[in-house]
């Protein structure tokens, strides 16, 4: 633990000096003056102080920048706040001891020095320095641990929002999404679209190719419609099996019926051979969209059964298609 000792007498900084080598303190740097500490501080640089000192033990009275004044210079440096200072006075005058306190000073020794006493008060000085440290090292550890804390927290929750296979969106996320644009559509008086995909006779791919290359088209399917949804806004998540569902919020229906026939089109340019289709040798989607402005007295599940409704007939009018509820197609 390195002791500074700031004294303009160099016999005041000899005796000091040797007292505390007897009583086992080595690492002693000596300063003649208060500029003379500054310097070897690095008070007066920004960064990269040239000394981790852990006590200093000033002279009250020297010339030019007496201790006191020396001592609140180097309290109102953060990086040396923690650092006790022991003022060495000639007499315990009230007012003198006052002032050396206001200035940061943890205790004081009278002059003359008396051996036991310099050991006893520079002993607790150091252990009160050694103490801060250690916890200072805790909450820098618990700061560090507690960041760590929350970059695992965010990426749970992005986790825990994503589709394991797809990579996108998943139903839970769906559903928060669709609650939030669901209220604001209310809110602003905007439609709001929703549009349900469904993979034509996706059973029949499972049993010609495997359900693992079932998995592959799946991924297939997924990247090819979110390829096609531009705004930050929009949503794509998978709703369950070989279904997806679309969010668009702020679209009307002609709007969002021309995103799901660019996303029919796109499953459909993927090519992803299909030889058990009844209707082409590729895998097509059919698409039902509905949207709607949307008010406080209506549900949620309402725009999603219109939109489920319009994929039903989108099946049953010989897939690979597009249906808007409301037959607006
Ligand atoms: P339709 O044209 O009427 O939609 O016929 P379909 O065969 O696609 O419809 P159906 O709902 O009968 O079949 C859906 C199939 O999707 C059944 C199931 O095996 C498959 N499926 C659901 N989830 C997954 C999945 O995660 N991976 C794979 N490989 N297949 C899945
Ligand atoms: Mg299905
Ligand atoms: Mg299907």
């Amino acid at each position: 633990m390195a002791i500074l000792i700031v004294d303009d007498s160099a016999d005041g900084r000899t005796l000091i000096k040797r007292l505390l080598e007897k009583h086992g303190f080595h690492d002693i740097l000596t300063a003649e003056s208060a500029t003379d500490a500054f310097d070897m501080l690095g008070l007066d640089r920004q960064e990269g102080f040239t000394e981790n000192i852990d006590l200093i033990i000033m002279d009250g009275i020297m010339p030019g920048i007496d201790g006191i004044k020396a001592s609140t210079l180097i309290k109102a440096h953060a990086h040396f706040a923690d650092v006790p200072i022991i003022v060495i006075t000639a007499t315990d005058e009230a007012e003198l001891l006052d002032k050396a306190f206001s200035a940061g000073a943890m205790d004081f020794i009278i002059k003359p020095i008396k051996q036991l006493e310099l050991k006893a008060r520079v002993n607790s000085a150091l252990n009160m320095k050694h103490a801060i440290d250690q916890r200072k090292a805790r909450e820098a550890e618990l700061i560090k641990v507690l960041e760590e804390l929350e970059n695992v927290n965010r990426e749970l929750n992005r986790l825990s929002s994503l589709d394991g296979l797809t990579g996108i969106a998943n139903r839970r996320h769906f559903d928060q999404i669709y609650e939030i644009e669901w209220r604001k559509a209310v809110r602003t008086g905007r439609e709001l679209a929703i549009l349900f995909l469904d993979i034509d006779f996706f059973k029949y791919y499972n049993d010609t190719y495997g359900h693992l290359e079932g998995d592959e088209c799946l991924k297939k399917v997924a990247a090819a419609a979110g390829s096609v949804l531009k705004r930050p806004g929009d949503l794509l998540a998978r709703y369950g099996g070989e279904e997806f569902v679309v969010i668009l919020p702020e679209t009307e229906i002609m709007g969002a019926a021309k995103v799901a026939e660019d996303i029919r089109a796109a499953v459909e340019n993927c090519n992803i051979p299909h030889s058990a289709s009844s209707i082409t040798d590729h895998v097509t989607v059919s698409v039902g969209v509905a949207a709607r402005k949307l008010s406080l007295t209506g549900k949620p599940q309402e725009l999603v059964a219109l939109a489920d409704k319009a994929l039903y007939e989108a099946k049953n009018s010989g897939r690979n298609q597009v249906k808007a509820a409301g037959a607006l197609l």
